[in-house]
Protein backbone atom coordinates (compact mmCIF):
# COMPACT_ATOMS: atom_id res chain seq x y z
CA UNK A 1 0.00 0.00 0.00
CA UNK A 2 0.72 3.87 -0.40
CA UNK A 3 2.79 4.60 2.82
CA UNK A 4 2.87 8.58 3.15
CA UNK A 5 5.49 10.58 2.55
CA UNK A 6 8.48 12.72 2.92
CA UNK A 7 7.85 15.20 5.12
CA UNK A 8 7.95 18.97 3.96
CA UNK A 9 6.23 17.77 1.00
CA UNK A 10 2.36 17.52 0.72
CA UNK A 11 0.23 15.05 -1.32
CA UNK A 12 -1.80 15.85 -3.88
CA UNK A 13 -4.51 13.29 -5.23
CA UNK A 14 -5.04 13.06 -8.77
CA UNK A 15 -8.63 14.95 -8.34
CA UNK A 16 -6.66 17.77 -7.27
CA UNK A 17 -3.81 17.07 -10.37
CA UNK A 18 -6.92 18.26 -12.33
CA UNK A 19 -7.32 21.62 -10.77
CA UNK A 20 -4.63 22.80 -12.60
CA UNK A 21 -6.63 23.12 -16.07
CA UNK A 22 -9.13 25.99 -17.06
CA UNK A 23 -12.07 24.80 -16.22
CA UNK A 24 -15.26 26.76 -15.66
CA UNK A 25 -16.46 27.44 -11.95
CA UNK A 26 -20.09 27.24 -10.84
CA UNK A 27 -20.61 28.38 -7.62
CA UNK A 28 -24.04 26.87 -5.41
CA UNK A 29 -25.15 30.23 -3.33
CA UNK A 30 -27.97 30.72 -1.12
CA UNK A 31 -29.21 31.42 2.74
CA UNK A 32 -28.48 28.99 4.74
CA UNK A 33 -30.37 25.99 5.19
CA UNK A 34 -31.61 25.77 1.61
CA UNK A 35 -29.86 22.83 1.01
CA UNK A 36 -27.15 24.15 -0.53
CA UNK A 37 -24.40 21.36 0.88
CA UNK A 38 -27.10 18.61 0.24
CA UNK A 39 -27.03 19.85 -3.88
CA UNK A 40 -23.20 20.15 -3.50
CA UNK A 41 -22.84 16.68 -2.70
CA UNK A 42 -25.80 15.41 -5.37
CA UNK A 43 -23.96 17.15 -7.68
CA UNK A 44 -20.51 15.22 -6.76
CA UNK A 45 -22.04 11.69 -6.74
CA UNK A 46 -20.26 11.14 -3.04
CA UNK A 47 -20.17 12.27 0.36
CA UNK A 48 -17.13 14.68 -0.34
CA UNK A 49 -18.53 17.77 0.65
CA UNK A 50 -20.02 17.27 3.88
CA UNK A 51 -19.17 14.50 5.72
CA UNK A 52 -17.02 15.69 8.05
CA UNK A 53 -18.89 18.48 9.07
CA UNK A 54 -19.63 20.10 12.51
CA UNK A 55 -21.46 22.55 13.37
CA UNK A 56 -19.43 25.79 13.24
CA UNK A 57 -16.14 24.35 12.19
CA UNK A 58 -15.95 25.55 8.63
CA UNK A 59 -14.40 22.85 6.39
CA UNK A 60 -11.50 23.61 4.57
CA UNK A 61 -12.34 23.11 0.61
CA UNK A 62 -13.45 25.57 -1.25
CA UNK A 63 -13.89 24.04 -4.59
CA UNK A 64 -14.51 20.76 -5.89
CA UNK A 65 -13.89 18.84 -9.61
CA UNK A 66 -17.43 17.98 -10.94
CA UNK A 67 -18.29 16.52 -13.99
CA UNK A 68 -21.70 16.33 -15.97
CA UNK A 69 -22.67 15.21 -19.40
CA UNK A 70 -19.05 15.20 -20.07
CA UNK A 71 -18.34 18.51 -19.23
CA UNK A 72 -15.71 19.22 -16.20
CA UNK A 73 -16.16 22.23 -14.38
CA UNK A 74 -15.33 23.32 -10.63
CA UNK A 75 -18.17 23.79 -7.88
CA UNK A 76 -17.64 25.94 -5.41
CA UNK A 77 -19.50 25.26 -2.59
CA UNK A 78 -20.65 27.68 0.00
CA UNK A 79 -22.82 25.60 2.37
CA UNK A 80 -19.74 25.65 4.53
CA UNK A 81 -19.55 29.17 4.68
CA UNK A 82 -21.32 30.08 8.21
CA UNK A 83 -18.99 30.78 10.78
CA UNK A 84 -20.09 34.56 11.05
CA UNK A 85 -23.16 34.23 13.56
CA UNK A 86 -23.10 38.29 14.02
CA UNK A 87 -24.55 39.88 11.16
CA UNK A 88 -25.54 37.30 9.91
CA UNK A 89 -26.72 38.92 6.64
CA UNK A 90 -24.25 40.44 6.04
CA UNK A 91 -22.14 37.63 6.23
CA UNK A 92 -24.16 36.17 3.32
CA UNK A 93 -23.71 38.60 1.66
CA UNK A 94 -20.32 38.47 1.94
CA UNK A 95 -20.05 34.74 0.62
CA UNK A 96 -22.30 35.27 -1.79
CA UNK A 97 -19.89 38.27 -3.23
CA UNK A 98 -17.23 35.94 -3.07
CA UNK A 99 -18.37 33.51 -4.13
CA UNK A 100 -19.72 34.80 -7.46
CA UNK A 101 -16.76 37.37 -7.99
CA UNK A 102 -14.62 33.29 -8.08
CA UNK A 103 -17.40 31.63 -10.94
CA UNK A 104 -18.07 31.78 -14.10
CA UNK A 105 -21.90 30.97 -13.12
CA UNK A 106 -23.93 30.80 -10.29
CA UNK A 107 -26.20 28.03 -9.16
CA UNK A 108 -28.77 30.35 -6.73
CA UNK A 109 -30.70 27.83 -3.81
CA UNK A 110 -33.76 28.96 -2.97
CA UNK A 111 -35.90 26.90 -0.26
CA UNK A 112 -39.39 26.39 -1.94
CA UNK A 113 -41.30 25.11 1.13
CA UNK A 114 -40.04 28.55 3.18
CA UNK A 115 -40.61 30.84 0.13
CA UNK A 116 -39.00 34.26 -0.97
CA UNK A 117 -37.19 35.84 2.19
CA UNK A 118 -35.59 39.40 2.67
CA UNK A 119 -32.08 37.91 2.71
CA UNK A 120 -32.93 35.93 -0.96
CA UNK A 121 -33.60 39.08 -2.52
CA UNK A 122 -30.48 40.80 -1.21
CA UNK A 123 -29.05 38.17 -2.89
CA UNK A 124 -30.72 38.43 -5.82
CA UNK A 125 -29.12 42.08 -6.04
CA UNK A 126 -25.88 41.01 -5.89
CA UNK A 127 -25.90 38.34 -8.03
CA UNK A 128 -28.12 41.08 -10.74
CA UNK A 129 -24.96 43.48 -10.28
CA UNK A 130 -22.72 40.40 -11.08
CA UNK A 131 -23.68 40.08 -14.83
CA UNK A 132 -22.89 36.54 -14.13
CA UNK A 133 -25.31 33.83 -15.49
CA UNK A 134 -27.84 32.89 -13.09
CA UNK A 135 -29.89 29.33 -12.88
CA UNK A 136 -32.70 29.37 -9.75
CA UNK A 137 -32.52 26.39 -8.28
CA UNK A 138 -36.22 25.54 -5.79
CA UNK A 139 -35.22 22.77 -3.89
CA UNK A 140 -36.83 20.70 -1.25
CA UNK A 141 -39.52 20.74 -3.93
CA UNK A 142 -39.95 16.86 -2.53
CA UNK A 143 -42.90 15.98 -4.55
CA UNK A 144 -45.13 16.99 -7.84
CA UNK A 145 -47.67 20.06 -6.06
CA UNK A 146 -44.13 21.82 -4.54
CA UNK A 147 -42.72 21.43 -8.11
CA UNK A 148 -46.07 23.63 -9.22
CA UNK A 149 -45.38 25.46 -6.90
CA UNK A 150 -41.61 26.51 -7.96
CA UNK A 151 -43.30 28.54 -10.58
CA UNK A 152 -43.85 31.55 -7.88
CA UNK A 153 -39.90 32.20 -8.48
CA UNK A 154 -40.30 33.70 -11.82
CA UNK A 155 -40.93 36.88 -9.98
CA UNK A 156 -37.41 36.94 -9.33
CA UNK A 157 -36.60 37.67 -12.69
CA UNK A 158 -33.42 35.19 -13.54
CA UNK A 159 -35.04 33.11 -15.98
CA UNK A 160 -36.85 29.70 -15.35
CA UNK A 161 -36.53 28.52 -12.00
CA UNK A 162 -35.86 24.81 -11.91
CA UNK A 163 -37.44 23.02 -8.97
CA UNK A 164 -35.18 20.19 -7.57
CA UNK A 165 -35.49 17.93 -4.75
CA UNK A 166 -31.45 17.86 -4.00
CA UNK A 167 -32.44 15.15 -1.46
CA UNK A 168 -34.13 12.88 -3.56
CA UNK A 169 -32.13 13.79 -6.23
CA UNK A 170 -35.37 14.94 -8.39
CA UNK A 171 -34.82 17.86 -11.20
CA UNK A 172 -31.21 17.99 -10.66
CA UNK A 173 -30.53 16.75 -13.73
CA UNK A 174 -32.39 19.70 -15.99
CA UNK A 175 -30.88 22.12 -13.42
CA UNK A 176 -27.49 21.15 -14.23
CA UNK A 177 -27.92 20.82 -18.11
CA UNK A 178 -29.31 24.56 -17.81
CA UNK A 179 -26.19 25.45 -15.80
CA UNK A 180 -23.81 23.93 -17.67
CA UNK A 181 -25.44 25.49 -20.57
CA UNK A 182 -25.05 29.14 -19.07
CA UNK A 183 -21.59 27.87 -18.30
CA UNK A 184 -21.24 27.37 -21.51
CA UNK A 185 -22.11 30.92 -23.26
CA UNK A 186 -19.98 32.25 -20.24
CA UNK A 187 -17.00 30.72 -21.91
CA UNK A 188 -17.67 31.87 -25.26
CA UNK A 189 -17.46 35.96 -24.11
CA UNK A 190 -14.77 35.58 -20.95
CA UNK A 191 -13.22 32.25 -22.11
CA UNK A 192 -13.73 31.36 -18.15
CA UNK A 193 -11.75 34.60 -17.40
CA UNK A 194 -8.74 32.81 -18.56
CA UNK A 195 -7.06 33.47 -22.08
CA UNK A 196 -5.49 30.04 -23.19
CA UNK A 197 -1.70 30.18 -22.74
CA UNK A 198 -1.39 32.13 -19.85
CA UNK A 199 -0.09 31.04 -16.86
CA UNK A 200 -1.95 31.52 -14.19
CA UNK A 201 -0.37 33.26 -10.82
CA UNK A 202 -2.04 34.14 -7.54
CA UNK A 203 -0.57 36.79 -5.61
CA UNK A 204 -1.11 36.53 -1.94
CA UNK A 205 -0.13 37.01 1.34
CA UNK A 206 -1.96 38.15 4.69
CA UNK A 207 -3.57 41.78 4.68
CA UNK A 208 -1.00 45.01 4.33
CA UNK A 209 1.89 42.79 2.99
CA UNK A 210 1.74 44.83 -0.10
CA UNK A 211 -0.26 42.86 -2.58
CA UNK A 212 -2.25 45.91 -3.96
CA UNK A 213 0.86 48.28 -4.29
CA UNK A 214 2.87 45.02 -6.14
CA UNK A 215 0.04 44.50 -8.24
CA UNK A 216 0.47 48.67 -9.50
CA UNK A 217 3.64 48.43 -10.14
CA UNK A 218 3.65 45.79 -12.60
CA UNK A 219 0.77 46.60 -14.26
CA UNK A 220 1.38 50.44 -14.30
CA UNK A 221 -1.08 51.70 -16.60
CA UNK A 222 -1.23 48.92 -19.30
CA UNK A 223 -3.74 46.39 -17.71
CA UNK A 224 -5.78 45.02 -19.77
CA UNK A 225 -8.70 43.92 -18.92
CA UNK A 226 -9.71 40.07 -18.85
CA UNK A 227 -13.47 39.67 -18.00
CA UNK A 228 -14.71 42.75 -19.77
CA UNK A 229 -18.18 41.70 -20.75
CA UNK A 230 -19.88 44.54 -22.53
CA UNK A 231 -23.13 45.69 -20.70
CA UNK A 232 -21.85 45.40 -16.87
CA UNK A 233 -19.75 47.69 -15.01
CA UNK A 234 -18.23 44.84 -12.19
CA UNK A 235 -14.56 44.82 -11.67
CA UNK A 236 -12.44 42.90 -13.89
CA UNK A 237 -11.75 39.25 -11.74
CA UNK A 238 -8.62 38.51 -13.13
CA UNK A 239 -6.21 40.55 -15.22
CA UNK A 240 -2.95 40.19 -17.71
CA UNK A 241 0.33 41.55 -16.27
CA UNK A 242 2.76 42.02 -18.40
CA UNK A 243 6.33 41.40 -16.41
CA UNK A 244 9.03 41.71 -18.29
CA UNK A 245 7.51 41.15 -21.71
CA UNK A 246 5.90 37.96 -20.50
CA UNK A 247 2.05 38.34 -19.95
CA UNK A 248 0.35 36.71 -16.89
CA UNK A 249 -2.86 36.08 -15.82
CA UNK A 250 -3.13 37.58 -12.14
CA UNK A 251 -6.08 35.41 -10.67
CA UNK A 252 -8.84 37.30 -8.35
CA UNK A 253 -7.07 40.85 -9.02
CA UNK A 254 -10.72 41.88 -7.90
CA UNK A 255 -9.82 40.49 -4.14
CA UNK A 256 -6.76 41.82 -4.01
CA UNK A 257 -8.50 45.82 -4.82
CA UNK A 258 -11.55 45.33 -3.00
CA UNK A 259 -9.97 46.62 0.86
CA UNK A 260 -12.36 44.86 3.15
CA UNK A 261 -9.85 44.52 5.93
CA UNK A 262 -11.66 46.75 8.95
CA UNK A 263 -14.94 44.27 8.13
CA UNK A 264 -15.62 41.36 10.65
CA UNK A 265 -14.28 38.06 9.64
CA UNK A 266 -12.80 40.07 7.43
CA UNK A 267 -9.23 37.24 7.81
CA UNK A 268 -11.90 34.25 7.78
CA UNK A 269 -12.78 36.02 3.76
CA UNK A 270 -9.30 37.07 3.06
CA UNK A 271 -8.37 33.16 3.78
CA UNK A 272 -11.42 31.88 1.64
CA UNK A 273 -10.20 34.01 -1.26
CA UNK A 274 -6.80 32.89 -0.90
CA UNK A 275 -7.65 29.39 -1.45
CA UNK A 276 -10.00 29.79 -4.15
CA UNK A 277 -7.02 32.16 -5.85
CA UNK A 278 -4.51 29.36 -4.96
CA UNK A 279 -6.59 26.33 -6.50
CA UNK A 280 -6.97 28.55 -10.05
CA UNK A 281 -3.47 29.07 -9.96
CA UNK A 282 -0.63 27.23 -11.23
CA UNK A 283 2.05 29.72 -9.26
CA UNK A 284 1.92 31.53 -6.16
CA UNK A 285 4.05 34.70 -5.32
CA UNK A 286 3.59 34.45 -1.46
CA UNK A 287 3.95 38.07 -0.38
CA UNK A 288 5.72 38.89 3.23
CA UNK A 289 6.14 42.34 5.18
CA UNK A 290 9.90 41.65 5.59
CA UNK A 291 10.19 44.74 7.45
CA UNK A 292 7.67 42.88 10.34
CA UNK A 293 7.98 40.09 11.99
CA UNK A 294 6.70 36.73 10.05
CA UNK A 295 3.39 35.96 11.65
CA UNK A 296 1.51 32.52 11.87
CA UNK A 297 -1.13 33.72 9.36
CA UNK A 298 2.00 34.68 6.52
CA UNK A 299 3.05 31.55 6.94
CA UNK A 300 -0.48 29.60 6.78
CA UNK A 301 -0.86 31.41 3.52
CA UNK A 302 3.00 30.08 2.48
CA UNK A 303 1.18 26.47 3.59
CA UNK A 304 -2.01 26.42 1.78
CA UNK A 305 0.22 27.58 -1.25
CA UNK A 306 2.56 24.25 -1.03
CA UNK A 307 0.11 21.61 0.32
CA UNK A 308 -2.61 22.58 -2.85
CA UNK A 309 1.18 21.91 -4.67
CA UNK A 310 1.88 25.00 -6.54
CA UNK A 311 4.91 26.57 -7.72
CA UNK A 312 5.76 28.96 -5.49
CA UNK A 313 7.88 32.25 -5.68
CA UNK A 314 8.34 34.12 -1.94
CA UNK A 315 8.61 38.07 -2.06
CA UNK A 316 10.08 39.67 0.55
CA UNK A 317 8.42 42.96 0.34
CA UNK A 318 9.21 46.37 2.07
CA UNK A 319 13.15 46.00 1.59
CA UNK A 320 13.56 49.90 1.37
CA UNK A 321 12.46 49.89 5.18
CA UNK A 322 15.13 47.32 6.23
CA UNK A 323 18.34 48.25 7.98
CA UNK A 324 21.45 46.25 8.93
CA UNK A 325 19.26 44.67 11.86
CA UNK A 326 16.37 43.53 9.69
CA UNK A 327 18.11 42.01 7.06
CA UNK A 328 19.98 40.01 9.82
CA UNK A 329 16.85 39.10 11.78
CA UNK A 330 15.43 38.18 8.33
CA UNK A 331 18.43 35.64 7.54
CA UNK A 332 18.03 33.96 10.72
CA UNK A 333 14.34 33.60 10.04
CA UNK A 334 14.64 32.06 7.00
CA UNK A 335 17.17 29.64 8.26
CA UNK A 336 14.04 28.50 10.84
CA UNK A 337 10.59 29.57 9.64
CA UNK A 338 11.13 28.82 6.35
CA UNK A 339 13.21 25.45 6.68
CA UNK A 340 10.07 23.65 4.44
CA UNK A 341 10.83 25.93 2.05
CA UNK A 342 14.25 26.09 1.50
CA UNK A 343 13.48 24.68 -2.54
CA UNK A 344 11.65 28.06 -3.38
CA UNK A 345 13.31 31.47 -4.85
CA UNK A 346 13.65 34.03 -2.77
CA UNK A 347 13.06 37.61 -4.05
CA UNK A 348 13.60 40.76 -2.21
CA UNK A 349 12.27 43.83 -2.87
CA UNK A 350 10.14 46.89 -2.99
CA UNK A 351 6.64 47.41 -4.20
CA UNK A 352 7.25 50.98 -3.28
CA UNK A 353 9.71 51.74 -4.88
CA UNK A 354 10.20 49.22 -7.70
CA UNK A 355 13.49 48.14 -6.63
CA UNK A 356 14.24 44.62 -7.53
CA UNK A 357 10.58 44.10 -8.76
CA UNK A 358 12.43 42.73 -12.08
CA UNK A 359 13.47 40.03 -10.41
CA UNK A 360 10.27 38.38 -10.45
CA UNK A 361 10.03 37.18 -13.86
CA UNK A 362 13.64 34.84 -13.60
CA UNK A 363 11.88 33.72 -10.32
CA UNK A 364 8.79 32.66 -12.07
CA UNK A 365 9.62 30.93 -15.08
CA UNK A 366 12.55 29.07 -13.29
CA UNK A 367 9.63 27.41 -10.78
CA UNK A 368 7.05 26.96 -13.38
CA UNK A 369 9.67 25.13 -15.70
CA UNK A 370 10.34 22.64 -12.22
CA UNK A 371 6.57 22.50 -11.86
CA UNK A 372 6.31 21.04 -15.26
CA UNK A 373 9.05 19.33 -15.28
CA UNK A 374 9.28 15.48 -15.67
CA UNK A 375 12.04 12.96 -15.77
CA UNK A 376 12.35 10.10 -17.62
CA UNK A 377 11.62 6.67 -16.23
CA UNK A 378 15.29 5.33 -17.22
CA UNK A 379 17.26 8.42 -15.89
CA UNK A 380 15.63 8.42 -12.87
CA UNK A 381 15.97 4.65 -12.06
CA UNK A 382 19.77 5.13 -12.90
CA UNK A 383 19.82 7.84 -10.18
CA UNK A 384 18.58 5.73 -7.37
CA UNK A 385 20.61 2.88 -8.38
CA UNK A 386 23.53 5.46 -7.80
CA UNK A 387 22.85 6.70 -4.39
CA UNK A 388 20.93 3.08 -2.97
CA UNK A 389 24.85 2.09 -3.77
CA UNK A 390 26.71 4.74 -2.12
CA UNK A 391 24.25 5.09 0.77
CA UNK A 392 21.94 1.94 1.26
CA UNK A 393 18.84 2.31 3.48
CA UNK A 394 19.82 1.42 7.15
CA UNK A 395 19.29 -2.00 8.00
CA UNK A 396 15.68 -2.54 10.16
CA UNK A 397 15.21 -5.74 11.74
CA UNK A 398 17.99 -7.45 10.04
CA UNK A 399 16.41 -6.41 6.52
CA UNK A 400 17.25 -4.34 4.03
CA UNK A 401 14.48 -2.56 2.18
CA UNK A 402 15.68 -1.48 -1.24
CA UNK A 403 14.04 0.65 -3.72
CA UNK A 404 13.00 -1.54 -6.53
CA UNK A 405 11.83 0.77 -9.11
CA UNK A 406 10.73 4.55 -9.33
CA UNK A 407 8.41 6.70 -11.47
CA UNK A 408 7.57 10.32 -12.32
CA UNK A 409 3.49 9.53 -12.10
CA UNK A 410 2.50 13.30 -12.61
CA UNK A 411 4.04 16.56 -12.98
CA UNK A 412 2.35 20.05 -12.27
CA UNK A 413 3.83 19.87 -9.16
CA UNK A 414 6.56 16.53 -9.89
CA UNK A 415 5.11 13.40 -8.33
CA UNK A 416 6.82 10.66 -7.32
CA UNK A 417 5.70 7.01 -7.02
CA UNK A 418 8.89 4.34 -5.39
CA UNK A 419 8.27 0.98 -5.56
CA UNK A 420 10.14 -0.83 -2.79
CA UNK A 421 10.65 -4.08 -0.62
CA UNK A 422 9.70 -2.56 2.51
CA UNK A 423 8.92 0.07 5.12
CA UNK A 424 11.68 3.47 3.96
CA UNK A 425 12.43 5.14 6.73
CA UNK A 426 11.83 9.36 7.41
CA UNK A 427 15.20 10.33 7.23
CA UNK A 428 15.94 8.18 4.08
CA UNK A 429 12.57 9.79 2.48
CA UNK A 430 14.31 13.15 3.18
CA UNK A 431 17.50 12.23 1.90
CA UNK A 432 15.39 11.32 -1.48
CA UNK A 433 13.94 14.07 -1.82
CA UNK A 434 17.32 16.10 -0.91
CA UNK A 435 19.10 14.44 -3.72
CA UNK A 436 16.11 13.85 -6.40
CA UNK A 437 16.39 17.98 -6.19
CA UNK A 438 20.32 18.04 -6.49
CA UNK A 439 20.13 16.07 -8.96
CA UNK A 440 17.23 17.46 -10.99
CA UNK A 441 17.05 20.88 -9.75
CA UNK A 442 12.93 21.54 -9.10
CA UNK A 443 13.92 24.71 -7.92
CA UNK A 444 10.07 26.81 -6.74
CA UNK A 445 8.48 23.56 -7.14
CA UNK A 446 6.91 21.37 -3.74
CA UNK A 447 7.49 17.26 -5.50
CA UNK A 448 5.61 14.77 -3.90
CA UNK A 449 7.01 11.15 -3.50
CA UNK A 450 4.57 8.20 -2.06
CA UNK A 451 5.91 4.71 -1.35
CA UNK A 452 4.27 1.67 -2.64
CA UNK A 453 5.48 -1.37 -0.87
CA UNK A 454 5.79 -4.92 -2.86
CA UNK A 455 6.47 -7.57 -0.50
P1 LIG B 1 -27.11 24.57 3.40
O1 LIG B 1 -26.97 25.24 4.73
O2 LIG B 1 -27.73 25.47 2.39
O3 LIG B 1 -25.85 23.92 2.92
O4 LIG B 1 -28.22 23.41 3.60
P2 LIG B 1 -28.03 21.84 3.87
O5 LIG B 1 -27.65 21.14 2.63
O6 LIG B 1 -27.19 21.66 5.08
O7 LIG B 1 -29.54 21.43 4.15
C1 LIG B 1 -30.30 22.06 5.18
C2 LIG B 1 -31.44 21.14 5.60
O8 LIG B 1 -32.37 20.97 4.52
C3 LIG B 1 -30.95 19.75 5.94
O9 LIG B 1 -31.66 19.31 7.08
C4 LIG B 1 -31.33 18.92 4.72
O10 LIG B 1 -31.55 17.58 5.05
C5 LIG B 1 -32.57 19.60 4.23
N1 LIG B 1 -32.78 19.42 2.78
C6 LIG B 1 -31.84 19.61 1.82
N2 LIG B 1 -32.35 19.31 0.61
C7 LIG B 1 -33.64 18.94 0.81
C8 LIG B 1 -34.70 18.50 -0.04
O11 LIG B 1 -34.56 18.39 -1.26
N3 LIG B 1 -35.89 18.23 0.53
C9 LIG B 1 -36.09 18.33 1.88
N4 LIG B 1 -37.30 18.05 2.34
N5 LIG B 1 -35.12 18.71 2.71
C10 LIG B 1 -33.91 19.01 2.20
P1 LIG C 1 -2.28 44.58 0.71
O1 LIG C 1 -3.29 44.67 1.80
O2 LIG C 1 -1.45 43.34 0.81
O3 LIG C 1 -2.85 44.77 -0.66
O4 LIG C 1 -1.24 45.78 0.98
P2 LIG C 1 -1.13 47.24 0.32
O5 LIG C 1 -0.56 47.16 -1.04
O6 LIG C 1 -2.44 47.94 0.47
O7 LIG C 1 -0.03 47.89 1.25
C1 LIG C 1 -0.22 48.08 2.65
C2 LIG C 1 0.59 49.27 3.08
O8 LIG C 1 1.97 49.00 2.90
C3 LIG C 1 0.31 50.54 2.28
O9 LIG C 1 0.36 51.61 3.15
C4 LIG C 1 1.46 50.58 1.29
O10 LIG C 1 1.76 51.90 0.87
C5 LIG C 1 2.58 49.99 2.10
N1 LIG C 1 3.60 49.36 1.24
C6 LIG C 1 3.38 48.42 0.30
N2 LIG C 1 4.56 48.05 -0.27
C7 LIG C 1 5.53 48.78 0.31
C8 LIG C 1 6.96 48.85 0.17
O11 LIG C 1 7.59 48.17 -0.64
N3 LIG C 1 7.62 49.71 0.97
C9 LIG C 1 6.97 50.50 1.88
N4 LIG C 1 7.70 51.31 2.63
N5 LIG C 1 5.65 50.45 2.05
C10 LIG C 1 4.91 49.61 1.28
Amino acid sequence: GDEGLIEGTSFVDDEQQAQAKAVGVIAVVGRPNVGKSTLVNRILGRRAAVVEDTPGVTRDRVSYDAEWAGTDFKLVDTGGWEADVEGIDSAIASQAQIAVDLADAVIFVVDGQVGLTDTDERIVRLLRSSGKPVTVAVNKADDQNAEYAASEFWKLGLGEPYPISAMHGRGVGDLLDAAIDSLKKAERTSGFLTPSGLRRVALVGRPNVGKSSLLNKLSRSDRSVVSDIAGTTRDPVDEIVDIDGKDYLFIDTAGIKRRQHKLSGAEYYSSLRTQAAIERSELALVLFDASQPISDQDLKVMSTAVDAGRAIVLVFNKWDLMDDFDRQRMERLWKTEFERVTWAQRVNLSAKTGWHTNRLSRAMTQALESWDKRIPTGKLNSFLGRIQAAHPHPLRGGKQPRILFATQASTRPPRFVVFATGFIEHGYRRFLERQLREEFGFEGTPIQISVNIRE
